[in-house]
C-alpha cells in the first residue's frame, strides 16, 4: 500500500509521541518501583535512629540529590534524647536539624501539605537548612505533617535549575511525605513507649523491671569477667509517718528527692531503680563489698544531711536504712550464674538489720560467692 507523504508524517509523528509515553511510562514505572522500595524500607524500621539515618541516606540515593535536610520539631528536646541515648552521631549527620522553636513550621510553610518547590532563595526558610552547607539553587521542601501537627519538614535539594520547578507535578513527594510522617509518628510512640516501660514516672530514675533485667546482665558480666558486682537495698525510714503527717503529695515530693539524692552519689554506669513503694534498689558494677558498703554509707549520710523543701517553706529531714550484698566469682567463666534472688535476698535480710538497729545506718549481708564446683551460690557472711 502507498501513503501519501501527508499520512507518512503523520504515522511518524504518532510513533514518536507513543515512543515518548512509553519512555514517560517506564520512567515512571521506575521511579514508582524506587518508591515503594523506600517505603518499605522505611515502614520496616525500629528505632528512630534508624529511621534518621536511613531517610538521610536513602533518599540521597533514590532521588539523586545533591543535598538535603531533614528538619525534626523537637519542643521538649525528646527527639535529641532519644538520638543521644541510641548512640546517634550528630557530628556525622550535620543536615539534621532538630528545632525547638516548633511554631516556626507553620509560620514558614503554613498549614498544608503540599510540598513547595523553586528556587531555594524564595522557598528554603534559611532554619531549615544547615549554616555549614552551601544553600541549593533548587528545592523541594516537603511538610512532614500528622493530624495537623508538624513533625517537621524534609528538603531535597538540587544544583541543577530545573529540577524542583514551581509548576512540577509532586504526587510522588506527597506521597513520601505522607508515608514518612505516619513513620516518624509510630516510631516517636514506640520511642516514648519502650522509655515509659523501663522507668518509673514519679521519680524518673529506672524502675524494677528495667533493674531486673540489668541484674542478669550484669550478673552475667561479672562471671565473665570475674568482677565482683555489689547490690544495696535502700529503704526510707518510718516514710509511712510522712505521708501521714503531711499527707501523700508531700510523700511524694520525699520520694523524687531521695531519688535525686541517691542518683547523685553513684557513678554513670552504676544501677539506681525504684524496687517499689519507698525503696530503692542500686547495682554497682566492678565494687567490692568494701567499696559497697563505702558508697553506701555516701548515700546514707547524704539524704540524713540534706532537707526536702516544702511548698510553705518548711523542710523535712529524712532518712534512710541500707542493705549490702556483693557477689564474688570463684572463678571465671563458670557456666551457672547465681539467680539474682540470692544477692537481693542477701541485701534485703541486711537491710532488716540495719532497721532493727535503728535505722538510719548501713549493713552488710558479705559476699555472695559463684563457685564452679557447686554450680550454685554461697554466702560467705559477714
Ligand atoms: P520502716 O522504717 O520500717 O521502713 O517504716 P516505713 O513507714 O517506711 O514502712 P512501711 O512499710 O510501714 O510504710 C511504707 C509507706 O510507703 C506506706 C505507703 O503508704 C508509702 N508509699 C509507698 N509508695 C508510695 C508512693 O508512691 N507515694 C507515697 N506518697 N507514699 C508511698
Ligand atoms: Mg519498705
Ligand atoms: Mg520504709
Amino acid at each position: 500500500m502507498i501513503m501519501d507523504d501527508s499520512l507518512e508524517t503523520q504515522v511518524c509523528m504518532l510513533e514518536s509521541h507513543m515512543d515518548g509515553m512509553i519512555e514517560r511510562a517506564k520512567k515512571n514505572e521506575e521511579m514508582l518501583k524506587r518508591f515503594q522500595d523506600l517505603d518499605m524500607r522505611l515502614l520496616s524500621l525500629n528505632s528512630l535512629r534508624e529511621l534518621v539515618e536511613h531517610i538521610h541516606d536513602d533518599a540521597k540515593l533514590v532521588f539523586k540529590l545533591t543535598s538535603l535536610s531533614l528538619v525534626l520539631a523537637d519542643a521538649s528536646g525528646e527527639i535529641q534524647q532519644f538520638l543521644a541515648e541510641d548512640g546517634f552521631k550528630f557530628d556525622e549527620f550535620s543536615s539534621v536539624i532538630l528545632l525547638s522553636e516548633v511554631a516556626l513550621f507553620k509560620a514558614k510553610l503554613g498549614l498544608s501539605p503540599s510540598v513547595l518547590l523553586g528556587e531555594a532563595e524564595r522557598v528554603l526558610p534559611k532554619e531549615f537548612w544547615p549554616s555549614s552547607v552551601p544553600m541549593p539553587t533548587t528545592v523541594a521542601v516537603i511538610p512532614l505533617l500528622r493530624r495537623g501537627v508538624y513533625l517537621g519538614c524534609m528538603v531535597f535539594g538540587s544544583e541543577d535549575k530545573v529540577r524542583f520547578q514551581v509548576d512540577m507535578a509532586t504526587y510522588f513527594l506527597d506521597r513520601l511525605g505522607r508515608v514518612l510522617s505516619v513513620c516518624m509518628e509510630n516510631t516517636l510512640n514506640y520511642e516514648q513507649l519502650r522509655r515509659s516501660s523501663l522507668f518509673d514516672t514519679l521519680t524518673g530514675i529506672n524502675n524494677r523491671r528495667f533493674f531486673e533485667q540489668r541484674i542478669d546482665e550484669e550478673l552475667l558480666r561479672s562471671i565473665r569477667t570475674g568482677d565482683s558486682l555489689t547490690c544495696l537495698f535502700i529503704d526510707i525510714d518510718w516514710f509511712k509517718k510522712v505521708n501521714d503527717n503531711y499527707g501523700h503529695q508531700v510523700g511524694d515530693t520525699a520520694l523524687r528527692h531521695v531519688a535525686t539524692v541517691l542518683r547523685e552519689q553513684l557513678r554513670s554506669n552504676d544501677i539506681l531503680a525504684r524496687y517499689g513503694g519507698e525503696e530503692f534498689v542500686a547495682l554497682l558494677p566492678t565494687a567490692n563489698e568494701r567499696k559497697g558498703v563505702e558508697v553506701a554509707e555516701r548515700m546514707r549520710a547524704a539524704v540524713a544531711s540534706s532537707l526536702v523543701k516544702l511548698l510553705d517553706e518548711q523542710e523535712l529531714s529524712i532518712t534512710v536504712s541500707i542493705g549490702v550484698s556483693t557477689c564474688v566469682v570463684d572463678e571465671i567463666g563458670v557456666l551457672s550464674p547465681i539467680d539474682r534472688t540470692v544477692l537481693i535476698g542477701v541485701a534485703d535480710e541486711a537491710l532488716y538489720r540495719a532497721k532493727d538497729a535503728g535505722r538510719n545506718r548501713v549493713m552488710s549481708g558479705g559476699e555472695v560467692s559463684i563457685s564452679s564446683q557447686r554450680g550454685v551460690a554461697t554466702v560467705n557472711s559477714a
